[in-house]
């Protein structure tokens, strides 16, 4: 079976990942990409990125880059209470055999530009403003009409379109989709602070305010608010999120009082699960990323278990000949780590909005990341 001739649908971080790890396997990728330039569907705000992350970046050799531009931390994370005390240390794990910080914080817009220049380096082929029209599935390959007007053949169509993929229904049931859990993030980029050193949380009484260091002149602030799923007309992003840190006192009222000013600079976006049940392919289609296990950030494991995918995907389409093997051994090698991810991140965020009690959520996320440092 030839898998050569390969479409990646969506230019995010999964599809990029996946696009770099097929191209330098010697494949044929196309990746199109509904927004105009790399840097369209980024948000400015930053990402976090575990040590998990940094060694499936380091498969496509993408992870000296991120460190360089962002900040290697030197422990996991902080918890403080709302006033601004120390309650617990998180160190992190290490991966055995391995140097990678247990976090590094960077910009999404820079991990895009370095993800989309190992792509062009690895021959891959970016179609901006372009998505298909339609995919139609033959027997030993997938005819897709694209929006550019073309008509092409390809062996594999990657559908890495995110958590509102239109792939997605090429491949499951047409009702299954992300659910909304009920919390939305504010985040803000803010200058960097000493005592933001890794990610820092603040438990408030009604949500987790948090800090996450990205290069070493900046760091943002996040806040996980319990409502209704929001919709962006005319609200004061500032107001709103001054009054949700109001009972904050320490770090969180520092920040609030000195740079929630500017409404403009806050993105707010809804938190959105979904697990789709095994396979995650039909005939020639695969899914990987949001589109088929959108995760929520409590615990910073979004885009590096999109990362995971397509480094596995390119992995075991180099090991067998049969496409339909290779694809089963994908979901196989994919399936319960990401779900373990997408039921403590959600786990997490049930703590936060008070309706799970006796919940220990440091030990839920050492866990995770404990079984995130294990082999791929
Ligand atoms: C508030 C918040 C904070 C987060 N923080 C973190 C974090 O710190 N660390 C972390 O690891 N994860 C984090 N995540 C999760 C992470 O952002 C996602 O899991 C990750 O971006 C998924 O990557 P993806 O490539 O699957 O999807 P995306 O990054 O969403 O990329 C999908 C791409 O496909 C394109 N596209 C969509 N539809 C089409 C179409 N029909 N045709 C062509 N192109 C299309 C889009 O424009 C986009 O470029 C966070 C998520 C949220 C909501």
């Amino acid at each position: 079976m030839n898998h050569d001739n390969v479409l990646v649908v969506g230019g995010g971080i999964g599809g990029l990942s996946a696009a770099i790890a097929l191209g330098s396997n010697g494949s044929d990728v196309t990746v199109v990409e509904k927004q105009a330039d790399a840097h369209s569907s980024v948000y400015g705000v930053g990402i976090i990125q575990p040590a998990n992350a940094l060694r499936a970046l380091d498969m496509i050799g993408c992870s000296d880059a991120c460190i360089a531009a962002g900040y290697p931390a030197e422990g996991w994370g902080r918890m403080l209470d709302a006033d601004g005390t120390v309650v617990r240390e998180m160190p992190g794990t290490v991966i055995e055999g391995a140097s990678y910080p247990p976090m590094n914080g960077l910009t999404r817009p820079k991990l895009h530009e370095i993800l989309t220049n190992s792509a062009i380096e690895a021959g891959v082929d970016i179609r901006y403003s372009t998505t298909f029209e339609s995919l139609e599935t033959r027997d030993e390959f997938v005819d897709v009409v694209l929006t550019d007007g073309t008509k092409e053949r390809f062996d594999l169509v990657v559908g890495a379109d995110g958590v509102n993929s239109k792939v997605r229904p090429h491949v499951v049931e047409k009702d299954i989709a992300p659910r909304y859990i009920g919390q939305s993030a504010y985040r803000l980029n803010i200058p960097a602070d000493p005592e933001i050193d890794r990610i820092v949380l603040q438990e408030g009484p009604e949500g987790m305010a948090g800090f996450v260091p990205i290069g070493p002149d900046l760091a943002y602030l996040f806040y996980n608010a319990q409502m209704d799923r929001p919709r962006s007309d005319g609200r004061d992003l500032a107001e709103e999120l001054r009054a949700h840190l109001a009972p904050f006192g320490g770090l969180t009222a520092r920040i609030r009082d000195e740079y929630v000013t500017d409404s403009d600079a806050i993105v707010l976006r809804p938190e959105e699960a979904l697990i789709v049940d095994a396979p995650w392919h039909r005939g020639h289609i695969v899914l990987l990323g949001d589109a088929v296990h959108a995760i929520t950030p409590h615990l910073g494991q979004g885009a590096a278990q999109a990362i995971e995918d397509g480094v596995v995907l390119a992995d075991v389409l180099a090991k067998h000949d049969d496409l339909e093997a290779a694809l089963a051994d994908y979901t196989d090698r994919r399936y319960e780590r990401c779900k373990l991810v997408v039921e403590t991140s959600l786990a997490i965020g049930e703590w936060e909005m008070g309706r799970l009690a006796n919940f220990d959520n440091v030990a839920a996320t050492n866990h995770v990341l404990e079984v995130m440092a294990q082999p791929l």
